[in-house]
């Protein structure tokens, strides 16, 4: 615990953090001192490689179910029998996002610590404390617990596949929009924000914009270590936070929205890679907006009412509707959303043109995601390249999280003003 200007007080349970070439040997100091003797490695087929790395210095269980690692209720389930079968004391991801949603998720479940061990700077979530499920199709994420260390060798997670990297890189870059939705949600309705966690989270993305730009000279072992090191500041700062709100804006909607498949029928994207096609989408929307002007009038007749409209939402959202409408609107009625909690007044905005300077202009995070190698297009990660489809897109990704953004309400003042 730490007391902090903001007023609220930050939780951090993980207690080490490392980047080095002895992260193993490190890993097992830890061990030590904590005194669990009898760990079990979590791996997939891809990451399995790596746990002799850890069984040449401690005795350790490994457990690797076949094929690339899914975090479903099938793999949970597996590692599950396996955890009641071998009675470790604490479990070891050794992977990459998936491989780690599942062993924090069997961790909590059945009340053991865990220590993280990521194979490739693939997302920010590795020290987090959620766990991004796909349950029974549906996306949905559960409260759980972040690993107790985290202990990352460059040497490991640099010989992942360089699209692997390059998806990190779209996962912290997309803050950019997260934390200029944060302080919008923050001038528009008052909403808490800590100075702090912004901070915390620009760091990262300066971390990452500087090895980005360094990539050519120092090599690719020590830029794969700075994108690490990002993606764990970012991923210590959703920890703090306790919920995702410095770490996921109208970029993750749109992610999520993707992976929900109602506009589309699949997509071969990783997380990272959808995060960073919806920055520049709604980077790119948001200054077109504020350089347009904002309408006010329009943004002060919004109806929740008539934006939560059932019949409007079911021909693009199906059987998931009822979740959306849940999401929403918390009770039920349209005065419990978001939209309702807007208060314009006379510096509104000077305060949204002030916040817009943080927030880089389109050209410049796409050149930033080219330099990564990560892909800028929706075509490029196999969704409908049209520009009509991104349209759709940005108007429909706004519903997938109650949350504030100005994605949200630009959309919502659209839709009211319609007929
Ligand atoms: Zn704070
Ligand atoms: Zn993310």
């Amino acid at each position: 615990m730490r007391s902090c200007p903001c007023g609220r007080r930050h939780t951090l349970l993980t207690e080490e953090c490392v980047v080095a070439p002895d992260a193993e040997e490190q890993m097992k100091e830890y061990l030590t001192h904590k005194g669990w003797k009898n760990p079990l490695i979590v791996a997939d087929d891809n990451t399995k490689k790596f746990a002799p790395r850890l069984t040449a210095l401690f005795p350790a269980k490994l457990t690797a179910v076949d094929g690339h690692a899914h975090a479903t209720e099938i793999w949970t389930s597996k590692v599950g029998e396996t955890v009641a079968a071998e009675r470790p004391d604490v479990l070891i991801a050794c992977g990459s996002g998936s491989v780690h949603d599942i062993t924090r998720y069997v961790a909590h479940e059945r009340g053991l610590p865990f220590l993280s061990y990521p194979t490739a700077a693939s997302v920010d979530g590795f020290v987090s404390g959620v766990a991004a499920m796909t349950w029974h199709g549906q996306k949905l994420t559960f409260p759980s617990s972040p690993p107790a260390a985290s202990f990352a060798n460059p040497a490991v997670f640099a010989s992942a596949p360089a699209r692997l990297t390059a998806s990190g890189v779209g996962d912290v870059l997309g803050k950019y929009t997260s934390l200029f939705d944060w302080r919008v949600g923050q001038i528009l309705t008052g909403e808490y924000l800590c100075e702090e966690l912004v901070a915390l989270e620009s760091e990262a993305i300066g971390a990452l914009v500087e090895a980005i730009g360094q990539r050519g000279a120092i090599g690719e072992e020590a830029y794969c270590e700075k994108v690490m090191n990002a993606l764990q500041i970012s991923g210590l700062a959703i920890q703090l936070s306790g919920n995702s709100r410095p770490a996921s804006g109208a970029e993750h909607h749109m992610s999520h929205l993707w992976e929900m498949h109602r506009l589309n029928e699949t997509n071969d994207g990783l997380h990272g890679e959808q995060v960073g096609v919806g920055l520049l989408a709604v980077a790119r929307t948001y200054h077109k907006a504020l350089a347009d002007g904002l309408d006010y009038d329009k943004i002060a007749a919004i109806d929740p009412a008539k934006v939560m409209d059932r019949a409007a939402l079911e021909p693009v959202f199906g059987s998931l509707t009822d979740g959306i409408l849940r999401e929403n609107l918390p009770d039920g009625t349209p005065a419990s959303s978001s939209l309702t909690k807007i208060r314009l007044t006379a510096d509104t905005d000077r305060a949204l043109k002030e916040a817009e300077k943080s927030l880089p202009s389109a050209e410049t995070i796409e050149a930033l995601l080219r330099d990564a190698g990560a892909p800028t297009t929706c075509g490029e990660i196999g969704l409908d390249g049209s520009p009509a489809f991104l349209g759709q897109s940005l108007r429909y990704a706004p519903y997938v999280r109650d949350r504030l953004t100005l994605l949200k309400v630009l959309m919502a003042a659209e839709r009211s003003a319609e007929a």
